[in-house]
Parts: C-alpha cells; sequence; structure tokens
C-alpha cells in the first residue's frame, strides 16, 4: 500500500472516511459454545462457589505454566489478594511503574501501603529496572511489574534487584495473557502474577481476574481472602456435614461465579488462537508502519513474545505539525477507535493531592503519554479492518506531516 500518495481531505475536515462503522480498539469475542456453557451453569445446583470455579483455576493453571491460579471478581480484585497474600500492610512500600492502570498502584493503597511510582524505560515503556534501586528503602516490600501493552517485564534484572534486597516480585499481567520471556510464560516468572477477565483484555468472564502462583500457601491465603476471610467455604462445610466456620482474618468478597468461570473456561479453550491473532496483526502494522518516520512503532525483542493487548505506537511530535489530540481526533473521524494507555499514575488529581506529585516528577513516562496512541487490535478484526487501520493512520500522518 502506498500511503504516501493518499492526498484526501480528512474525515474530520469534512473528507470521506475511512470507515462508515466505528471499529473499537478492543472487542471480546463470545460465541455459541460459550453461550451454551453459561446456560449449562444457570440450569445446575451452584451458581456460585460451586465446581466450575476448581476447573477453571485448574485449566488457567495449566495454560500459564504455574502450579495454582486463584479465581476472584476482577483484576483488580486479584491485585488487592495479590498485596494482602505477600503481606502489604501500613508502612510498607511497592515500587510500580508509573505508566499504568491505576489499580497497579491502587492495590498497594488497599492494604494501606504507599505506591512508589518508577520512571519507565523509553523503549520498551515497562519499569526500568536501572530505576528501582534508587528508590529502595528500608520500608520497601515489593516490586510489582507491570507488563505493559502485553510485553514481558525484565524478569531477569528485577528478580536479581528483588532478591538482593530482599523483596516479593509480583505482576500486573492483566496485559499479557500467553506471552513468553526466553521460552518462559508469563504467570510463571513471578512470585504472583495477576490477570483481568474485563471483556477488553484477552480472554473475558463478563468481569474476573486470576492471581498465579507457585507457592501453594500463598495461594491459600487468597482463596480464604476472597472470601471474607473464612477458612472454609459453603461447599465444604456442606461435604463435612458442619455448620461451624471461623474468620481467620479481614477479607472481602472477591468471588468470581460458577456462571463466570464456566465462561472463563469455555474462552480459555480458544486464547492460544486469540493470542496467535493478535501477534499476526501486529505483524502487518509493523511492517506497514516500518518506513513511515512519524511514528514509532512497539520495539522488537529477541527471545520475547509479546501478547499484544495493545498495539501502542508513539507519534514522532517534532516531524508533525499538530499534537497527539488532533491525530487521534483525526483517526476517531475516520472510524478508527483509537484510545491513550495510559495517564500516569501520578498525574491523576487524587495522587497529585495526597502524595503531592507534580507535572515532570516522572519524565520519561510522561514523555512517553504525550505521544502514545493505541491502534486496533482485538483476535476477531478482520484482515479488512487492519487494513482500514493502516490506511487511516497512513492518510491522517501524510496530512499532518511536516
Ligand atoms: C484491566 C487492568 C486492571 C484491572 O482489571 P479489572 O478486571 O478491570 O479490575 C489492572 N491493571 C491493568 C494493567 C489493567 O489493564
Amino acid at each position: 500500500m502506498d500511503l504516501e500518495s493518499s492526498v484526501e481531505t480528512l474525515a474530520i475536515h469534512g473528507g470521506t472516511p475511512v470507515r462508515e462503522s466505528v471499529l473499537p480498539y478492543g472487542r471480546q469475542w463470545v460465541d455459541e459454545e460459550d453461550i451454551e456453557a453459561v446456560v449449562r451453569v444457570m440450569q445446575s445446583d451452584f451458581l456460585t462457589t460451586g465446581p466450575e470455579v476448581a476447573e477453571f483455576e485448574q485449566a488457567f493453571a495449566v495454560f500459564s505454566g504455574a502450579v495454582e491460579a486463584v479465581a476472584v471478581s476482577s483484576g483488580t480484585a486479584a491485585l488487592h489478594a495479590m498485596m494482602y497474600g505477600i503481606g502489604i500492610g501500613p508502612g510498607d512500600e511497592v515500587i510500580v511503574p508509573a505508566l499504568t492502570f491505576v489499580a497497579s498502584a491502587n492495590c498497594v493503597l488497599f492494604q494501606g501501603g504507599t505506591p512508589i511510582l518508577a520512571d519507565i524505560h523509553p523503549e520498551t515503556l515497562l519499569m526500568d529496572p536501572d530505576r528501582i534501586e534508587e528508590k529502595i528503602t528500608s520500608r520497601t516490600k515489593a516490586i510489582l511489574a507491570v507488563d505493559f501493552a502485553g510485553r514481558p517485564s525484565d524478569y531477569d534484572a528485577l528478580r536479581e534487584i528483588s532478591n538482593r534486597s530482599g523483596l516479593r516480585l509480583v505482576s500486573d499481567a492483566c496485559h499479557a495473557f500467553g506471552a513468553t520471556r526466553h521460552g518462559q510464560k508469563v504467570g510463571t516468572l513471578a512470585d504472583a502474577t495477576a490477570f483481568s477477565l474485563h471483556p477488553v483484555k484477552h480472554m473475558t468472564a463478563g468481569e474476573g481476574g486470576l492471581v498465579t502462583t507457585n507457592d501453594p500457601d500463598l495461594a491459600s491465603r487468597m482463596r480464604i481472602f476472597r472470601n471474607h476471610g473464612i477458612t472454609t467455604d459453603h461447599r465444604q462445610r456442606e461435604a463435612k456435614g458442619s455448620w461451624f466456620y471461623e474468620m481467620a482474618d479481614l477479607g472481602y468478597n472477591y468471588r468470581l461465579t460458577d456462571i463466570q468461570c464456566a465462561l472463563g473456561k469455555s474462552q480459555l479453550r480458544k486464547l492460544p488462537d486469540w493470542v496467535s491473532r493478535r501477534q499476526e496483526i501486529a505483524g502487518v502494522y509493523d511492517a506497514a508502519f516500518r518506513d513511515l518516520a512519524e511514528i514509532e512503532t512497539p520495539a522488537t525483542q529477541a527471545d520475547v513474545s509479546h501478547a499484544y493487548h495493545l498495539y501502542a505506537i508513539q507519534l514522532e511530535l517534532s516531524r508533525l505539525s499538530c499534537t497527539r489530540a488532533e491525530v487521534f481526533s483525526a483517526l476517531r473521524a475516520e472510524g478508527i477507535g483509537v484510545n491513550v494507555h495510559y495517564i500516569p499514575v501520578h498525574l491523576h488529581p487524587y495522587y497529585r493531592q495526597r502524595f503531592d506529585y507534580r507535572a515532570g516528577d516522572i519524565p520519561y513516562a510522561e514523555a512517553a503519554y504525550e505521544r502514545l496512541i493505541s491502534l486496533p487490535i482485538f483476535p476477531r478484526m478482520k484482515d479488512t479492518d487492519v487494513e482500514d487501520v493502516i490506511r487511516a493512520v497512513g492518510k491522517v500522518l501524510s496530512h499532518y506531516k511536516k
């Protein structure tokens, strides 16, 4: 496709849009098999705390290569359970990258701890291991890596730092289902790893989350935490013919229903193909945008398999006669449902006010944020949808390039 030749009027200026209907940046894929699985559970004895939960957990543990998977009601609940599980409490500090969804940092606050926001590496957009040690104090208890966009963090370097300083290493892999690093699966590279089952993620249960770990005691703590801190669940008591239960610690109702676990189990069967399809779309984008000097595409790394929850391009603003906001609006007008991930955590009003953060405090995360645009990527996209995105990006950039 010759991107240079397009001199068409942009849709935002009254021209014909590339697409009539808006292509979203991400979208779930629910088929008949999924619907039948849900209906079967709705007609069964257990809508929650039934057999589907353990079956889904086991299937996900197998998929991720971890010993245990604990299902909870959201990705945020997964992060909270993980913080509880590793014993984060008042006064404790956890190092978290600034370029992430707010829940990655909020989970530390839920436990009374303090998230210490660290800067990213400008190329990978992941927490830069070289900027972590300066953040470690006597109060630091853990490092929480975020596999931004689906790219696995540098777990080797992070493990070295956490071992040296006696810290726990945990991961927010809500973007990174099926990603690998040196052939090792995300889900096994930290002490515990959190996933989200929100519809925009790789697979869905409507809402939901999971934590994987190789530590059965940690898994057991998180299962108690998701059930009010009570040490047995309803079905375990029924099996023993006992009414007796004890609340050993303060927990929440973070359970995932059997209805949702049935959907999750059915979706999981399709997940490996969906990850491949995302990678295939990313490959088509990479090739199409290779010679476009106005954007930087996600860096490819040897021996790292990126799961592409997001395909996040960065604008070369010095080569453009406009801002990110203008490119964003122009692409939306062309029918391309672009998005921006993320406003750095410290720039949100709550964090600014509570921790006195200011613009300029975390420079690489802020610089990336000014340039980032997420293009549509999801397994159900047709090849023609991918072509529309490429055509719209070429059209808009050739209009605004200097
Ligand atoms: C989606 C997401 C979460 C939160 O997941 P929910 O299921 O929406 O609670 C946390 N962290 C990251 C990086 C996410 O993308």
